[in-house]
């Protein structure tokens, strides 16, 4: 069984809604009324049939008790004479009547216009209804109906009157059928017609209303289907919403199926906030309007995608396997990668993806977590890229969350400390600046490295605050050293966010009375990346007031000429894995030094190089045109007590540093 998301939207409900519910349930109403109306009008008919046949009965017989005379003789001897047989015929003519009986006071038969009976036989059988009206005098009636030949409704009345003299003793009875059909169906006309009309009536009195009722119904049922539709889905994107895809996965996980896995994608745009912040937000819904569309296409017709937060996306594959799991996120990256378009800008995207094919057991939540750490760790390892859930990432969300916390204790409580590596002259070997660096133990005092905690802290959203403390206690520091020393501070692009670090930094400046032109700032390439203009006349600010801007780590990002030339950098520093590969690969490494050199220098920028650690990395470099070597062999970063001895004794002797001994102990 597929569980289907958007079929579910159609049931009774929905059908509830459609007029023709309405007017079949009206149909069957005005059917109801037409069936119980009818069956009272057939009551209605037997008893006013019964009632006047009744009274045209008794009517008959009071008229023929008075027109007929000499009653006794009639009733004795059984013999009409002519005025008794006018009258009678004359009466039966009047009052429909086709035949009659009649007894004398014993209830025997004395004369009958069927049989032509002349004289009452005392052996004739009795009569027991004409007996019972001779003793009672009063009529009996009973009224019959049946369905004739060609299907009219035949009406008789079977009565049994009194015949009585003048003065009202009774003498005898007659019994007399008469034909009542011509009422019955003149009745059953009219009361037919009001049948018919009733309803009629009452359905136009009800149907207006009901009509009015309807369509204020389906109105109302319009705009909740809207607010439906905007409960569901994203309204900018729409895809399913994280409350939709929350409530659906619960039933279709909690169904615990055995017979097929469901795969799960967590799936984050790759630098969003920068896409927003550079091009703006119009273009940033457009974009992710472009990449739920990219994601329903790329996936197979019966998954799910939902997007749960601004720029992420989660999608729910049903009867999946590994493989297939994998080349559906696959197919998705690839697909995110193509040019979007929008107005004229175009950009490449891409995305980050974490897979997880959920354990047969599982629930929605656990196979979500699986999911999210995935996409954690493809996030961390360079985005652009799918990464697939396994059991060793819980430890390291775990880590990471140890981290957090720890960062935010230090933050508070002053727990970080900060470690100095000098910066020499290639010439003499002297001490001309330091870089601050950061450090931090974690609950074991064991040392967590900057490499692993920085980023963290800016996931925190507490690189900022822990920016500046930095800046600040280096700075005090740094006010200890001759002045000629410079301070070297590393800059998070994540801190540039606030649009004024320039601003915050000149204040710190003044307050600390520190000369800006003491102050280097090091930046990395992934913070051009972001929001030019804003990153540019930050960048612009702080060198305005003086300090230098030094790009990072130069070789390892994009190593792009053109930042280099919009931006005037004053300082490039060549990243250590250069040195690295100078120790296996020899030329070819040291030519690509050289080159950077010369081009640094031809750019007007002073070039460090990074990570010299021996004497004969230093060899090679001396032969380059340098303009600052740092590295383990002019000093391991060490706390700010032991930097002031390197100003009376040059490099190389530390009492306290990041390695297992000094610099002297490393060689
Ligand atoms: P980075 O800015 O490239 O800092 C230089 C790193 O290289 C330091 O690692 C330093 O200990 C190491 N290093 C220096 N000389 C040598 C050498 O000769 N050989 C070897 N193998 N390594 C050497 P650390 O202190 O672990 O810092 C790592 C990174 O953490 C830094 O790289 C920097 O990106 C970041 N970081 C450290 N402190 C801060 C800070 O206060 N703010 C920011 N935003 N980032 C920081
Ligand atoms: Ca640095
Ligand atoms: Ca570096």
């Amino acid at each position: 069984m597929e569980v289907g998301l958007q079929q579910s939207r159609t049931g009774f409900g929905a059908f509830a809604r459609k007029p023709v519910f309405v007017v079949s349930l009206l149909v069957v109403l005005s059917a109801a009324i037409i069936v119980s109306v009818h069956s009272v009008i057939d009551k209605a008919i037997s008893n006013g049939v019964k009632g006047h046949a009744e009274s045209s009965a008794l009517s008959w017989a009071s008229r023929f008790n008075a027109t007929l005379t000499d009653q006794s003789s009639l009733v004795v001897n059984g013999e009409l004479t002519d005025a008794q047989r006018q009258v009678t015929e004359a009466s039966m003519l009047f009052g429909n009547a086709y035949s009659f009986t009649l007894y004398d006071m014993t209830g025997r038969t004395a004369y009958s216009s069927d049989y032509g009976v002349t004289e009452a036989k005392p052996d004739a059988p009795v009569d027991q209804v004409a007996l019972q009206v001779v003793l009672t005098g009063q009529p009996d009636m009973t009224v019959i109906q049946r369905i004739g030949n060609s299907g009219e409704t035949q009406v008789y009345v079977d009565a049994f009157v009194p015949v009585t003299r003048p003065d009202g003793a009774v003498l005898g009875a007659i019994r007399l059928y008469i034909d009542r059909s011509h009422i019955s169906s003149l009745y059953r006309s009219f009361l037919d017609w009001i049948g018919y009309l009733l309803p009629a009536i009452c359905a136009i009195i009800y149907a207006i209303p009901a009509a009015a009722f309807v369509l204020m119904r389906q109105k109302a049922y319009a705009r909740q289907d809207d607010i439906r539709n905007l409960s569901m889905y994203d309204t900018l994107t729409g895809a399913l919403n994280r409350h939709t895809m929350n409530v659906e996965c619960e039933k279709l996980f909690a169904a615990k199926r055995t017979d097929s896995r469901i795969g799960v994608l967590f799936v984050d745009v790759d630098k969003f906030k920068n896409i927003n912040d550079q091009y703006g937000h119009e273009f940033g819904d457009a974009y992710l309007k472009s990449v739920a569309l990219r994601l329903k296409e790329s996936v197979h017709e019966s998954d799910w995608v939902a997007r749960i937060g601004g720029d992420e996306f989660v999608v729910v594959c049903q009867h999946i396997n590994a493989k297939i799991l994998a080349a559906r996120a696959e197919d998705i990256l690839e697909a995110s990668r193509k040019t979007f378009e929008y107005k004229g800008t175009s950009i490449q995207g891409s995305l980050s993806i974490g897979t997880h094919l959920a354990e047969p057991k599982a629930t929605a939540a656990e196979a979500f977590h699986a999911a999210d750490l995935a996409l954690y760790h493809a996030k961390s390892h360079g985005r652009n890229r799918v990464e697939p859930y396994f059991p060793e990432l819980d430890a390291a969300l775990a880590r990471r969350n140890a981290i957090e916390a720890r960062l935010h204790r230090a933050l508070e409580n002053d727990g970080f400390e900060i470690y100095y590596q000098p910066l020499t002259n290639p010439a003499d070997r002297s001490v001309i600046g330091f870089e601050a660096l950061l450090r931090l133990d974690d609950d074991d005092e064991k040392p967590i490295s900057p490499v692993e905690f920085i980023p963290i802290a800016e996931d925190a959203g507490i690189i900022h605050k822990l920016g500046l403390q930095t800046l600040r206690r280096a700075i005090a520091v740094a006010k200890t050293w001759p002045e000629y020393v410079f301070l070297s501070v590393n800059l998070s692009p994540a801190q540039f966010q606030c649009g004024d670090l320039d601003v915050q930094i000149e204040e710190v400046l003044s307050e600390l009375d520190f000369p800006a032109s003491r102050l280097e700032l090091e930046v990395t390439e992934s913070l051009l990346l972001g929001n030019e203009e804003s990153i540019q006349s930050q960048l612009v600010g702080l060198k305005q007031q003086g300090m230098s801007i030094a790009m990072d780590d130069f070789g390892t990002g994009y190593s792009s000429l053109g930042y280099l030339w919009k931006y005037h950098f004053d300082k490039l520093k060549i990243d250590r894995v250069f040195l690295e590969g100078v120790e296996f690969a020899g030329d070819r490494y040291s030519e690509i030094i050289e080159t950077i050199v010369t081009l640094g220098n031809k750019m007007g920028m002073q070039v460090t190089v990074e990570g010299v650690e021996n004497e004969n990395q230093r060899a090679i470099l001396d032969q380059l045109s340098c303009d600052q070597y740092q590295g383990f062999l002019f000093g391991r970063p060490m706390p700010a007590e032991d930097t002031h001895q390197l100003f009376s004794t040059g490099f190389g002797s530390t009492s306290k540093s990041d390695s297992p001994g000094s610099l002297s102990k490393e060689g």
